[in-house]
């Protein structure tokens, strides 16, 4: 019965979009081409389905993340070596809240662990499994993912999942 009722019609509409766009500099994925990172080959095997890593000619150091320099000898005669895909949790716990800026609560809860390939130990999130269903020394092979906006940029990143096992430890 108020005034305003019969103006319903004509007031102006504000929308709140689903999804915020973030500014730049709340993605915190690297932007991952020439211009932008000189680890951009590891990106680019990524986006070919192999995950890899920079070996040190001169003291074969093996390094995660990819370097640009050796962090063992300061040399720069690296070379890009393909990692296995697959390894073991070597440990692992869930967020369920405190997201980093560009999560939102949709994502919670998740799982992060450490994997061991072998050559290196990596952090990667845990896709397909909740805290309740893993143990340390699971096997886990790795998950390529695309990542939606905020660049016109095609990136990828990688996570894990857990591989397939018939050992009927786990349902
Ligand atoms: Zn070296």
């Amino acid at each position: 019965m108020t005034d305003s009722d019969g103006d319903r019609g004509t007031r102006d509409r504000v929308s709140i979009p689903e999804e915020i766009e973030l500014p730049r500099l709340l993605d915190f994925y690297e932007l991952q081409t020439a211009d932008q990172t000189k680890i951009h080959e590891f990106y680019d095997n990524l986006r070919d389905g192999r995950l890899t890593t920079t070996e040190c000619r001169d003291c074969e150091a093996i390094h995660y993340p990819p370097r640009i320099v050796c962090p063992e000898c300061t040399g720069d005669n690296l070379e890009y070596v393909d990692l296995p895909h697959e390894g073991e949790l070597f440990t692992f716990s869930e967020v369920r809240g405190g997201l980093p800026m560009g999560l939102s609560e949709h994502d919670v809860p998740f799982v992060v662990g450490v994997v061991d390939l072998g050559p290196v130990k990596l952090s990667a999130r845990i896709d397909d499994a909740s805290y309740a269903d893993l143990e340390i020394g699971d096997s886990v092979e790795l998950k390529i993912v695309e990542i939606d906006g905020p660049t016109d940029q095609e990136r990828v990143f990688y996570r894990f999942t857990p591989q397939d096992t018939n050992n009927g430890e786990h349902e």
